[in-house]
Parts: structure tokens; C-alpha cells; sequence
């Protein structure tokens, strides 16, 4: 059977691997030998699974939108990641990388940072296991993301402003890896989506699958099968995509539909559609498509979503795309936007900018939907940090 799991080299087809720094080689082997044998143990899936429960509060709801099931057509199921603690997906993956860092005897955190969700998450179960943490940001982002700096800063997390580069969340990755590389064996690097060497993809959609899990006995309670006609999410780094769809990706009853943050259209210089218009090259140790020059720079994406705003994708989702398993669509700052005005006014949810690019997919494939199909479309975080963009574009969409 055709899976597009990982392999045992670390690749999902030509996307993929681990090309890190011959000083982190034995870290990384490290890591490698010892995360499936720790997520597959007992004593971790039973501190994980009561963490999940009774800190984060999963399972996290499956939810019939009525008013948007019949806009748009089908039966439309929104599994409610928003409710999560710390408002996002990103939580999920963060407890289960620091139980691992214990289990391996790591004394000391580093992350690093974009828009500061990751930051705060990681920031969070640092102060709930007592372990040292330094977050690194790029100075631009520093500012920009003035409140999730000052949340991780009252989480006890230093928070290391990054000079370097455009100042953002590229420069901060490379920074977090340089420390890494300094303090290889007593530091453990929690990376916060599908990206990274080998095994973090994998790794983190592990830690990430309890969303598809979940979906799969929330849609047999609901509707008496376990699985869904299409499942939607968005794209950044790819973990809230990797764990909607995990236990469905080898199931073709299921389509899979994505969306990656187009910006101000793929065909500007402002985007992050790194799919749609990345060639392979290889970023943070990992083989994937990636946004830059015809001599290999990097080219600073652009999205109104912070969270989006990566220059690559994880090599799962890249995979995806290039083999046709999934459909991969940009959705643009003003369909995202308007898409989240409409969640907000039919269902009563104000969700992420980030989810709201899954959202707008709808109206885009409205055209091939049967209203007897059950669509399960994962909303990864709430809105509440994006009040001030979506105050700001308010008059705009909301006449
Ligand atoms: C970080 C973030 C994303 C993008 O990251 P993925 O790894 O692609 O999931 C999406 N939604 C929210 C709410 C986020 O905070």
C-alpha cells in the first residue's frame, strides 16, 4: 500500500531528511533513537493523555455549524482546537516535546518564535515543569507581538531579541539553533510545527494525531462512521494539518483540503503560498519548497497572518501537494479576513487570522461539495489576538 508516512530515512517521497551541522549529528541521532520508543511508552502516554485532559482540556469539542453547513452546502463539523488553554493547537505539541526533553534528561529549554504563539506555549510548559527556557524572537517580531512577549516574560521564559537578518522569525531560528549547537547535549529545541530535521515532522505530528484521533470516534458518536468526506485546515508549518489528517492520510475516502497564506495574491511579491510558487532547497535541516532567489536567498514571506508568515512548509505537506493527495490552495489577507467576519457572525466564533484561511477555502470548493457530505475543518486558535487586525479591516468587510 501507498503511505505517505514517513520512511525510515526520515523522508516522505523527496521531501524531507536531516542536514544539520556535523556538531548537532549526534543530537539529532540521539532524538531519533529515542522518540518512538518514549511516545509509544506507558509511562509517557499516560502523563501526556492526563495532561492533555486535565491541563489543556481536550478533547477538544466536535462541532456541527449549522448556519454555515447550509451556506455553504454540506454538513460543515468544526473541530474547536480554539478552546484548547493558551487558545491554539500549539499546546498539544509543546507538552508532549517537553515530557519528551525530560525523558531524555535535558535540563534546558530553547524555542524559537514568530508571532510569539509557540513562544507562549512552550513559555507555559516550561513554568508547569520548572524547567529553564529561552525563547528567541526576531527584534521586528519583538515589537510587533508586544503582549505575547510580555505573557512569556510572566511565564518565566527569557526572551532573546534577535538582531540579525530581516529580524524575524527565520533570523530567530537560526539563533535558536546556534544555541543549540552550543549546548547540544544538556539542551533540548522544542520546534513548533512540521519542520525542522528529522524526526521533528514526524515528532510532531505525532504529538499533534490526537486531533485526528479524536475526530474519528467524535464522528462515529455523531454520525455513525468514523470518517470524513473532506477534512480542511490551514497551512503554516504544517502541525494543525499534520494532526487533522493524520490517521486519515493513507484513507482515500477522505479528500484533504489545505490552505496556505497567498498574501496579497501568489502572483505579488507579498505571499507565503510557499507551495504553490517555492522550489525545493533545504531550510532548518529539512529538504522542502521554500520561497527564494535563483541563487538560493531566502525570500521574506508575507501574510497578514503572523502565523503563516513562513518562508516554507513542512516536508509532509509539501509531499502532499507534489504526489496530488491533497489540494493546496492560497487563500489571500481579504478573503481571510472576510471569512473570519462570517464565522464570527454566523456561529459566534471569532477564530484565528491563521484558521481563517481554512475557512475561506469554502466558498472555493463550494462548487464540488454534496450537502450530504460531512466536512470536518479544524479551527486552530481563536481571534482574541488578532483584535487589533481585524478591528483595523473592519470597515472594510463589515458593511
Ligand atoms: C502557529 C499557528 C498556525 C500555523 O502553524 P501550523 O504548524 O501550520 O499549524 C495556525 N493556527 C494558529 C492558531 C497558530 O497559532
Amino acid at each position: 500500500m501507498k503511505t505517505y508516512q514517513v520512511d525510515e530515512n526520515g523522508y516522505y517521497g523527496q521531501f524531507g531528511g536531516a542536514y544539520v551541522p556535523e556538531i548537532l549529528y549526534k543530537t539529532v541521532e540521539d532524538l531519533k533513537k529515542a522518540y518512538l520508543p518514549i511516545i509509544e511508552s506507558k509511562e509517557f502516554q499516560d502523563e501526556y493523555r492526563a495532561l492533555l485532559r486535565d491541563y489543556v482540556g481536550r478533547p477538544s469539542p466536535l462541532y456541527l455549524a449549522k448556519r454555515m453547513s447550509e451556506k455553504y452546502g454540506c454538513q460543515l463539523y468544526l473541530k474547536r482546537e480554539d478552546l484548547n488553554h493558551t487558545g491554539a493547537h500549539k499546546i498539544n505539541n509543546a507538552i508532549g516535546q517537553i515530557l519528551i526533553a525530560k525523558k531524555m534528561g535535558k535540563k534546558r529549554i530553547v524555542a524559537e518564535t514568530g508571532a510569539g504563539q509557540h513562544g507562549v506555549a512552550t513559555a507555559t510548559v516550561c513554568a508547569l515543569m520548572n524547567m529553564p527556557c529561552r525563547v528567541y524572537m526576531g527584534a521586528t517580531d519583538v515589537k510587533r507581538q508586544h503582549v505575547n512577549v510580555e505573557r512569556m516574560k510572566m511565564l518565566g521564559a527569557e526572551v532573546f531579541p534577535v538582531e540579525s537578518g530581516n529580524k524575524t522569525l527565520k533570523d530567530a531560528t537560526n539563533e535558536a539553533i546556534r544555541d543549540w549547537c552550543c549546548h547540544p547535549a544538556d539542551t533540548f529545541y522544542i520546534i513548533g510545527s512540521t519542520v525542522g530535521p528529522h524526526p521533528y515532522p514526524d515528532m510532531v505530528a505525532r504529538l499533534q494525531s490526537v486531533i485526528s484521533e479524536e475526530i474519528k470516534w467524535q464522528l462515529k458518536e455523531k454520525i455513525g462512521r468514523d470518517y470524513p468526506d473532506y477534512l480542511m485546515a490551514c497551512v503554516g508549518g504544517g502541525s494543525n494539518a499534520a494532526g487533522t489528517i493524520y490517521h486519515y492520510i493513507d484513507d482515500e475516502r477522505v479528500k484533504i483540503v489545505l490552505g496556505e497564506a497567498g498574501g496579497l495574491g501568489v502572483d505579488t511579491n507579498m505571499t507565503a503560498a510557499s507551495m504553490q510558487i517555492g522550489t525545493l532547497g533545504i531550510l532548518h535541516g529539512s529538504r522542502i519548497k521554500l520561497m527564494q532567489t535563483e541563487d538560493g536567498q531566502i525570500i521574506e514571506p508575507y501574510s497578514i497572518s503572523a502565523g503563516l508568515d513562513y518562508p516554507g512548509t513542512g516536508p509532509i505537506h509539501c509531499n502532499l501537494y507534489e504526489t496530488g493527495r491533497a489540494q493546496v490552495l492560497p487563500a489571500n489577507d481579504d478573503e481571510a479576513l472576510r471569512a473570519a467576519f462570517e464565522l464570527t457572525r454566523l456561529e459566534g466564533i471569532i477564530p484565528a487570522l491563521e484558521s481563517a484561511h481554512a475557512l475561506a477555502l469554502l466558498p472555493k470548493i463550494k462548487d464540488q461539495l454534496k450537502p450530504t457530505d460531512v466536512v470536518v475543518l479544524t479551527v486552530s486558535g481563536r481571534g482574541d489576538k488578532d483584535l487589533d487586525t481585524y478591528l483595523a479591516h473592519r470597515s472594510e468587510i463589515d458593511n
